[in-house]
């Protein structure tokens, strides 16, 4: 007989058998930040950061990395798709610019704290991107043209092709290359510039824009933290320190980077 140490609630056998806490999810929340907290005690004992409780907790999903060459049939579907776009019809034509392609409130301080988060996270959510032909629709193109009255529109598809990278990463969006997109903001449809995870939203929230920004980036998969990194400044101090899959120190892999806008 145990009993749960949060809510005190009588374990079943299972639960008992694995571990101290019911499945009611707020001892669940509870047993996670207890995880994450300890986590982080740990990370900063190895890599020595003073006062670990300076960097509020950021848990982000777990992208993948290994970059594959741009195939040409992967080309050419996308070069088919956004000339079916050209021949959609009219009524979905709407040339305003999107309020999501820049965040006014977002400081560059802001907007270089978030890419940091999202290169921890490897960004993830781009995986989307693989299925859904980068988000792109005739919309956003048109918002792009917008801007370059003289550009027919064969010529908006040929500078959406020309900016393929020659690799990117393995079963997501053809743009998320080596160091995150390579579309320019303003060519990126609204949900890649507006989008933000659960870890990004509390990454926002606890930036401080007098301390230049800290948080500590836990990245869980498979219901276990799998890695992690201390964000201060325009440091990653990624944990464990060999860890052969952690990305780059700097730079986004998301929609979230200080990229121009295009
Ligand atoms: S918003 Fe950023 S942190 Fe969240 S899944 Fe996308 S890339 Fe990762
Ligand atoms: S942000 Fe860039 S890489 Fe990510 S889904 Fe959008 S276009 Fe693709």
């Amino acid at each position: 007989m145990a009993n749960c140490v949060y809510c005190g609630s009588l374990l079943t056998r299972h639960q008992a058998f694995a571990g101290t806490t019911c499945d009611h999810w707020r001892c669940r929340e509870k047993r996670l930040n207890s995880q994450l907290v300890a986590h982080r005690t740990e990370a900063a004992r190895v890599l020595a950061v003073t006062r670990p409780e300076r960097f509020p907790i950021a848990v982000v999903p777990h992208g993948l990395q290994e970059l594959v060459p741009l195939a040409a049939g992967s080309r050419l579907m996308l070069a088919g798709f956004l000339h079916g776009l050209l021949d959609a019809v009219a009524e979905e034509a709407d040339p305003e610019p999107s309020a999501a392609v820049q965040d006014p409130g977002d400081s560059p301080a802001l907007a270089a704290h978030l890419g940091r988060v999202c290169a921890v996270c490897r960004g993830y959510c781009c995986h989307h991107g693989a299925a859904h032909n980068a988000f792109l629709d005739r919309k956003t193109l048109l918002r792009f043209q917008a801007a370059r009255p003289d550009l027919p529109m064969d010529g908006v598809i040929a500078v959406y092709l020309d900016l393929l990278p020659d690799r990117h990463c393995r079963d997501a969006c053809l743009y998320q290359g080596a160091q995150g997109c390579v579309l320019p903001r303003g060519m990126r449809a609204d949900i890649c510039n507006g989008y933000e995870c659960g870890g990004l939203k509390a990454a926002r929230a606890s930036f401080d824009p007098a301390s230049g920004g800290y948080a500590y980036v836990a990245v869980r998969h498979d219901h276990r933290i799998q890695r992690s990194a201390f964000v201060e400044d325009q440091v990653i101090r990624p944990y464990p320190v060999d860890d052969p899959t952690q990305g780059p120190a700097e730079g986004s892999r998301s929609a979230h980077d200080d990229s121009p806008d295009g």
